[in-house]
């Protein structure tokens, strides 16, 4: 079974772990998301692609959840001696990436073939795929601070303004790559991975073209919501400021266009009559990543319930 993920960072990449172990490298593809994508001191910083990229290579920081393992920062601290202003946090080892990045953009390298170096040179056996190549940006409408970058928002501001609406800025002009078109073509399943719907997978979902091919495949979705609550970011509190309850049945009706089935959180009951209105199947599960064994359970679960779909849409 072939199967593409998309995914933002964090939650993302860890049930894009748990599909690493379960599926062979060339049977997994990864397309991520990019609008939070920034320069930092003319750095070209890819905070999902990096947070992926490490985690699939088990040298991410597994207590920030980004950033890289036994990290030194030594830059940061002498750069804030001189510049006080200074709010993104980028540890010396995470650097190294960001400066490599920049050199090989800089030649004309696409962002895809940057970030296929990148996975190869970190021996990573999958495809890591950024989801276009065109310069996407989010930017967040704030009641307080009216519109931001997306970074500013969620480092800068720790993500407390109230939110009011979210644009993906020159998404009308993004591109869909062959590398991206290829892998959800050839893939059996779509895995909408557990990150920000908001933030992480919409900017994906509005890359033009994009739908129509996901339209085509069977697509799980797992709820990154658990009792209401989300495991860390703004995703929880960006459904209560927009008016809706946050929860599995958010998450589904964020999908519910493209959606074949749901894998929620057991803790959240049965919820298999309300989903099944939308036409989308569900299966409760254990779905909190707390160790690697979650995630491959979690991952094994998906799977498993993609091959039902894929028989028989109506399990
Ligand atoms: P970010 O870009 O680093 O914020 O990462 P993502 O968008 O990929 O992930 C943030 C989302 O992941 C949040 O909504 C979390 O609730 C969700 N998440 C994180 N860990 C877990 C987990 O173990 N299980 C589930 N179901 N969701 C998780």
């Amino acid at each position: 079974m072939k199967v593409v993920a998309l995914a933002g960072g964090v939650g993302g990449a860890k049930l894009v772990n748990g599909l690493s172990k379960v599926i062979p490298g060339k049977d997994l593809s990864v397309i991520v998301n990019t609008g939070d994508d920034f320069l930092f001191h003319g750095l070209y910083v890819c905070p999902d692609l990096d947070t992926v990229l490490y985690t699939l290579a088990g040298i991410n920081n597994p207590i920030t959840g980004w950033g890289r393992n036994c990290e030194t920062w030594h830059v940061l601290e002498e750069l804030r001696k001189i510049n006080e202003d200074v709010w993104f946090n980028i540890g010396d080892k995470d650097l190294a990436i960001h400066l490599e990045r920049t050199r090989r953009l800089a030649t004309g390298c696409t962002l895809t073939e940057v970030t296929r170096f990148l996975i190869e040179k970190f021996q990573v056996c999958c495809q890591v795929i950024p989801m276009t190549n065109t310069p996407v940006r989010t930017k967040v409408n704030t009641r307080e601070l009216g519109r931001l970058d997306f970074q500013e928002y969620f480092v800068k501001h720790k993500f407390q303004p109230v939110l009011k609406s979210i644009e993906f800025e020159n998404i009308d002009n993004a591109t869909l790559s062959p590398e991206v078109s290829n892998a959800i073509n050839q893939a059996d399943l779509v895995v909408i991975c557990p990150s920000n719907p908001f933030v992480s997978i919409a900017p994906i979902l509005k890359i033009p073209g994009i739908l129509q091919l996901i339209n085509n495949k069977t697509s799980v979705a797992v709820s990154p919501l658990i009792e209401g609550k989300a495991i860390r970011g703004p995703a929880a509190k960006m459904f209560k400021e927009l008016g809706i309850e946050p929860g599995p049945m958010a998450a589904a009706e964020f999908y519910k266009d493209i959606l074949n089935g749901l894998v929620y959180d057991e803790k959240d009951g049965d919820l298999t009559i309300e989903l099944h209105r939308w036409g989308i199947i569900s299966l409760a599960a254990n779905t909190r990543m707390i160790d690697e064994e979650c995630q491959v359970k979690l991952a094994e679960v998906v799977c498993q319930f993609g091959k039902l779909l894929m028989k028989d849409p109506q399990v």
